[in-house]
């Protein structure tokens, strides 16, 4: 069941996003929550995914955003850090958290454990092994050992340059993990916004690897995250791919039925669901000045090469035809604050539109600072089919 959190007031509920700028004109930069996108995504990869599909909530957090994941049948969460299971515990109240964080504080498993009830945690070193089984006793505790992969092809982010251990360690601590009475388990990254379903199939091949040299079985293989989202800008190969290479590898090993198969999807499950309404300020030649940029919602922007699809939206009378070419500027003081490369937009674009951002579900709100004051936190849920779906059916 749903805690209050999740309930949307009415007031907060738009048909459109063009009634979303109608209600508040707002100045303040706003975030579209698509509650049937982000459900429809959910129901889409559970179905599909061979096993469970933890939720990693630290690609969006927001309350409204793990409500439609949960009525879309999410119900376990991959998270990080104290105040993540916290806001699972107090959002989703049937859901599970996992820690799958392989470094944590001795007081944070302690209560993790105690206070949480967390049974899984993620190890990629014999210290931190120790450390969990000095802090929880091990008894019904399971261990997932994080393993480091290559570097996929085409990923945007590298996610085992920090993080995981070498195949011969990965054996180590599952031994160890059973001598000391816990259960073991093998989890993987192969980076964010993965091109390649065949990175899948070869960290499962090196699970193989890991599985052989130990002697018996782990209770669970964990792919990870890493699926791409259907950015418009990337020409992804659909999630299919990526479950076959996932199926393939796991037989591939000779993975036996009784190892259960987890996912932990971030990106895939939320970039579409939700979108940034944004004003223009000011309009210099070709120099837009906006009311959020890197320093807000738009800072992945800056990291990596994705190009939200933009739409203007106007109140008052209609939008030429004609494009240019325009330059976009975020609201803080800092030169750095300029959102990278041009966008086509309505040449009499002026003061006063909107741009709406689509796409902009995963690592948006969630990486917002308070820099220079600026800080985007009003969320509405929004009932329209999505700009980027709607340009996809047109293209
Ligand atoms: C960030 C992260 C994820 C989610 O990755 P996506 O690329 O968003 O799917 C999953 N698992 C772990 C351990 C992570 O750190």
């Amino acid at each position: 069941m749903l805690a209050g959190a999740c309930t949307v007031r009415k007031s907060h509920s738009f048909e459109s996003v063009q009634a979303v700028a109608k209600a508040l004109q707002p100045s303040y930069p706003v975030h579209c929550v698509r509650p049937e996108v982000l459900e429809e995504s959910a129901r889409r990869f559970v179905t599909l995914f061979p096993g469970r599909v933890l939720y990693a909530i630290k690609c969006n957090p927001h309350p409204l955003v793990l409500g439609a994941l949960y009525r879309g049948g999410i119900r376990d969460f991959d998270t990080a850090s104290l105040p993540e299971i916290a806001l699972v515990a107090d959002t989703v109240s049937d859901a599970r958290s996992y820690f799958m964080h392989p470094v944590k504080a001795r007081a944070v498993i302690r209560s993790a454990h105690k206070v949480y009830g967390i049974k899984v945690f993620s190890v990629d070193h014999l210290g931190e092994l120790k450390k969990l089984y000095d802090e929880t006793g091990g008894e019904g505790v399971a261990a997932v050992v994080r393993l480091k992969t290559p570097p996929a092809d085409g990923t945007l982010y590298h996610l085992a340059a920090k993080f995981g251990c070498e195949i011969p360690e990965a054996v180590e601590l599952l031994t160890e993990a059973r001598r000391l009475g816990m259960q073991g388990g093998i989890c993987f990254h192969v980076g964010s916004q993965c091109m390649t379903p065949q990175a899948y199939t070869q960290a499962l091949g090196m699970v193989g690897e890991v599985i052989e040299g130990a002697g018996f079985d782990p209770v669970c293989v964990d792919v990870g995250g890493g699926f791409p989202a259907a950015y418009v800008s990337h020409k992804t190969p659909p999630l299919e791919d990526f479950m076959a290479a996932i199926r393939s590898g796991a037989k591939a090993v000779g993975l036996k039925p009784t190892v259960e198969l987890w996912a932990e999807p971030g990106r895939a499950l939320v970039a579409s669901g939700c979108s940034l309404l944004v004003q223009v300020q000011l309009r210099k030649d070709n120099q837009l000045y906006i009311n959020d940029g890197i320093y807000g919602s738009l800072s992945e922007m800056s990291q990596v090469q994705i190009k939200p699809p933009a739409r203007l939206l106007r109140l008052d009378g209609a939008v030429a035809e004609a494009q240019e070419r325009f330059t976009i500027n975020g609201p803080t003081c800092d030169s750095l604050d300029v959102l990278p490369g041009e966008f086509d937009l309505p040449a009499d674009l002026r003061e006063g539109d909107w741009i709406e951002f689509d796409q902009m579900g995963a690592y948006s709100n969630a990486l917002a600072t308070h820099f220079n004051g600026f800080h985007p936190e009003t969320f509405v849920t929004v009932h329209d089919t999505p700009p980027s779906r709607l340009a996809s059916r047109l293209g």
